[in-house]
């Protein structure tokens, strides 16, 4: 149905790139941020460990060293493959089992002592080749072998038993793994990206979609309704069109004039009754009209009404009368003018819809809290198919139009308009070829002594 309209199919496109493009922002923004809580935490990790590798082996060391930038024996039994600078296993040892102690078995860490005049002197653990030597004191580091692997270093300084400067003490390891996991995470969350912004924009072609409904729904009763209301303002204005252009063709005498201005004003009359209704329903809708509470009598309302009307109802061969089933007068707070337009035009209606002979009776009752109002009429009835939509504006039901009662359906909108203002319901009870009796109730105030 939506696809046929070019402006909200456009609207919703937008509507709907707009959403999946925010949403693609944050969600890059989330997985950046999740991507750097990911890095940050393996790093802290990554730190703790090598302190805790280096702490243990450097207060291990410290224990044994004797004499300033000598290696003891027994130091080679706390790093096994401990290699002093110089001799043959500096070669052999890539090939052999490496680890340091067996509290680090994982063959990514290294070990490298140094004495104090800055001379490596020993290595241990899985050493890279390529690794710059010289010695740096800063206690950590981050660098690169010759084929650019990294690594993360942390130095120490080394005594003696007797608490002389022995040296230098580093402790490193490859961040191959954890680049590597770095790297996992960064394809994961690449590849999830956009995968997620095609749901997203998915999911938000359906939102926006939904979201446009309800007010593609109105847009259309507005096109409805300016349709409606253009055709009914048409035929009293084409009506009195034709009537004037039929008289100029003429020479007239004195009552055929007044014939033609007679017709011409039924149909303005029917014009000026057709604009005052929508221009209520407007204002109605826009709650423009401030609705003026006062307190009334129902039963003078009523019986007004039903003096008012009696022309009407025996010009058309009706009975109308009105019938008060409760001894005292009910008083209600509301709008009277509101609500007087409500029941005149239910009355009005039902002198219409019902053939000469027959009856229309106000009725006027009360139950514990409620005045109720009700509009009976002997009448053609209305199917019940028709008995919500007589509400609608411009409704009419079509074997009705034959009638030709003048109406332009406005009346019972105006009068669902009204009740809705005073925040009540009317409803209708009716059945085809036996009558109609149209109901609403509204709160009593303090009841009057009126008496029938
Ligand atoms: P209209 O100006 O045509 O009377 P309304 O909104 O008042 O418009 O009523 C809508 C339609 O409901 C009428 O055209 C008529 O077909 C139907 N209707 C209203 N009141 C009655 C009634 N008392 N009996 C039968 N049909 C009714």
């Amino acid at each position: 149905m939506m696809r046929q309209n070019k402006l909200f199919n456009n609207t919703r496109t937008s509507l709907a790139l707009w959403y999946a493009g925010v949403m693609g922002l944050i969600l890059s923004l989330l997985g950046m941020g999740v991507y750097k809580a990911i890095s940050h935490a393996h790093w802290v990790a990554l730190d703790n460990e090598l302190e805790s590798v280096a702490g243990t082996l450097h207060d291990s060391l410290e224990l044994k060293l004797k004499q300033p930038g000598q290696i003891e024996p027994i130091i080679k039994e706390l790093l096994p493959n401990l290699c002093i600078v110089g001799t043959s296993c500096i070669t052999d040892r890539f090939n052999s089992q490496r680890h340091i102690l067996s509290a680090v078995d994982r063959g990514n860490y290294y070990a490298r002592l140094y004495d104090t005049s800055g001379r490596l002197i020993a290595i241990a653990g899985d050493y890279p080749e390529g690794l710059p030597q010289s010695l740096n004191t800063e206690s950590w580091q981050t660098l690169s072998d010759r084929t650019n692997n990294i690594y993360h270093q942390i130095s120490l300084s080394l005594h003696t038993q007797i608490r002389e400067d022995w040296g230098y003490f580093q402790v490193g390891r490859s961040l191959k793994d954890f680049e590597d996991y770095l790297d996992q995470v960064k394809l994961v969350l690449l590849l999830g990206l956009p995968t997620s912004l095609i749901l997203v924009a998915i999911a938000s072609w359906w939102l926006a979609g939904l979201a446009m409904q309800p007010i593609y729904r109105s847009y259309q009763q507005i096109e409805q309704f300016t349709a409606d209301a253009a055709h009914e303002l048409r035929t009293p204005l084409a009506a009195t069109q034709a009537t004037v252009e039929s008289a100029l063709l003429v020479d007239l005498d004195p009552q055929e004039t007044k014939d033609i201005l007679t017709t011409i004003e039924r149909e303005n009359k029917r014009l000026i009754q057709l604009v005052g209704d929508l221009l209520m329903l407007a204002r109605m809708d826009r709650k423009a009209i401030p609705l003026r509470r006062q307190l009334f009598c129902l039963n003078d309302l009523v019986s007004d009404l039903v003096e008012e009307l009696e022309p009407l109802a025996i010009a058309n061969q009706i009975t109308l009368t009105n019938e008060f089933r409760v001894k005292k007068s009910l008083n209600v707070s509301g709008d009277c003018d509101q609500l007087y337009r409500l029941v005149y035009n239910l009355i009005v209606n039902a002198i219409q819809h019902t053939p000469s002979d027959g009856r229309v009776t106000v009725i006027l009752e009360r139950d514990a809290s409620d005045a109720l109002i009700k509009v009976k009429d002997t009448g053609i009835g209305i199917a019940p198919e028709h008995q919500k939509k007589i509400f609608d504006r411009f409704y009419r039901i079509q074997s009705d139009r034959s009638r030709n009662t003048g109406g332009s359906g406005l009346g019972l909108a105006l009068a669902q308009s009204i009740a809705r203002a005073h925040s009540f319901e009317l409803s209708v009870r009716s059945e085809l070829g036996q009558g109609s009796t149209f109901i609403f109730q509204l709160p009593l105030a303090v009841a009057c002594n009126f008496q029938k």
